[in-house]
């Protein structure tokens, strides 16, 4: 069996893997390129009978619909089946309508075609096994899959962490279902922001509530797909008995209806308060009892804000953005926060990272007995060896493939 990353061995996203047989070639992940300082826009890799030539491929597995995970699905050949998670789908089909809609870009009639798989149903190609288990991350309904073939067990983690709402259970999780390892290919993302304090969802939703009890009209800065933050702002609100408000109904709104209509758990439940689609008609009852609205980085939420200058924002996004150092530093995002605090709205930072710590690395490494270990996702595959890892560990270039 051969694995070849084709993108994603010295940086974060735009991750590309292949993973080849005798008989079967599988794509993990078809990412785009995240913006950096020398690098605004994302490059489409070509890769033959994948995006170019014929056709030549069994599938594409998406782990989940970060963009850097999935943003270069349109340039995979049409004849190339894509598979990501049923919630993922719909959640992800909402993301392109509304990018069509906005933007005139995106395509959801492509995502509409994708296969969609489930949490522990195997799915058969030829020679190869693909099994997919639900990981705690930042993006709702997202899976690492485990590849078994020709012998050998390699487990591709996607993007995770144990930190979030679903993160005590994944110790027991990879020693459940992913033991045995031979080859995993695992995220590194952290590796390079040692110095980032990582909280859980759980303390992040107690700072929250602390907030919305000595604020009484609050905005929240966040992505439109970080449930697990989003569900902490919620239940927050409730409990400090503000309206909860979002400002798009076509977008977040239904995005939060999807998390709902698919989810046994009450934590994704956002039917047990109702939730506003912001517009002015509400200005008299937010004035009267407060509320927390989750906003986006642009027109409506500044008007929102200016309607209500005596306010706390609460920015819970990634700090590297607003960091004029930074290569990802986000013009946009950091103007939108100087506007608001020249304002008067007072700011505060309240997020946690989508990705596994140092730690969590090293258990997974640890729990899912792994003989090798190949890093992706990450500025400095490097640091993974002063880890103190047992197993080998394999600092590939993109493109470079090794034979397991
Ligand atoms: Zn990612
Ligand atoms: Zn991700």
């Amino acid at each position: 069996m051969q694995i070849k990353v084709h993108r994603g061995t010295h940086q974060i996203g735009g991750c590309i893997t292949e993973i080849k047989t005798e008989q079967t070639r599988l794509i993990i992940d078809m990412g785009s390129e995240l913006p950096s300082a020398e690098k605004k826009e994302s490059t489409n890799l070509e890769i033959e009978g994948v995006t170019k030539g014929i056709p030549d491929c069994d599938a594409v597995f998406v782990t989940h619909y970060h963009g850097d995970h999935v943003g270069a699905f349109e340039s995979v050949l049409p004849e190339v089946p894509i598979y990501i998670g049923k919630t993922a789908k719909q959640i992800y089909t909402v993301v392109q309508q509304t990018l069509k809609r906005i933007l005139d870009k995106g395509n959801p009639e492509r995502v509409n075609d994708f296969k969609t798989f489930e949490a522990g149903n195997p799915i058969y190609f030829k020679d190869l096994k693909v099994t997919p288990y639900t990981v705690d991350h930042s993006a709702f309904d997202a899976y690492m899959l485990l590849i078994e073939a020709e012998g050998k067990r390699i487990l591709h983690t996607g993007d995770f962490r144990m930190h979030g709402a679903r993160g005590r259970k994944m110790p027991d999780f990879f020693a459940k279902y992913a033991k045995d390892i031979d080859v995993l290919i695992t995220e590194g993302t952290m590796l390079s922001r040692p110095n980032e304090k990582v909280l859980t969802e759980h303390e992040l939703g107690k700072k929250a509530k602390e907030l919305m009890r000595d604020n009484k009209n609050v905005f929240v800065l966040c992505s439109s797909t970080t449930i697990d933050s989003i569900a902490e702002f919620y239940s927050s609100a409730i409990a400090n008995k503000k309206l909860f408000i979002v400002c798009e109904e076509e977008f977040q709104l239904e995005i939060l209806r999807i998390v709902s209509d698919n989810s046994s758990s009450p934590f994704y439940s956002f039917r047990k308060h109702k939730i506003y689609a912001y517009g002015e008609n509400l200005h008299d009852i937010m004035g009267k009892v407060g509320f927390c609205f989750i906003g986006r980085a642009n027109y409506v939420t500044q008007k929102a804000m200016e309607a209500f200058p005596d306010n706390l924002l609460i920015y819970s996004m990634w700090s590297g953005y607003l960091n004029k150092n930074h290569a990802a530093f986000d013009e946009y995002k950091c103007s939108f926060v100087d506007k608001a605090t020249e304002a008067g709205s007072r700011l505060i930072q309240l997020h946690t990272s989508g990705h596994a710590t140092a730690d969590e690395i090293k258990m997974v490494c640890e729990i899912t007995q792994a003989k090798t270990i190949v890093p992706i996702h990450c500025e400095r595959p490097d640091t993974f060896l002063s880890l103190g890892i047992k197993a080998e560990i394999m600092l590939l270039q993109d493109g470079e493939s090794i034979t397991v």
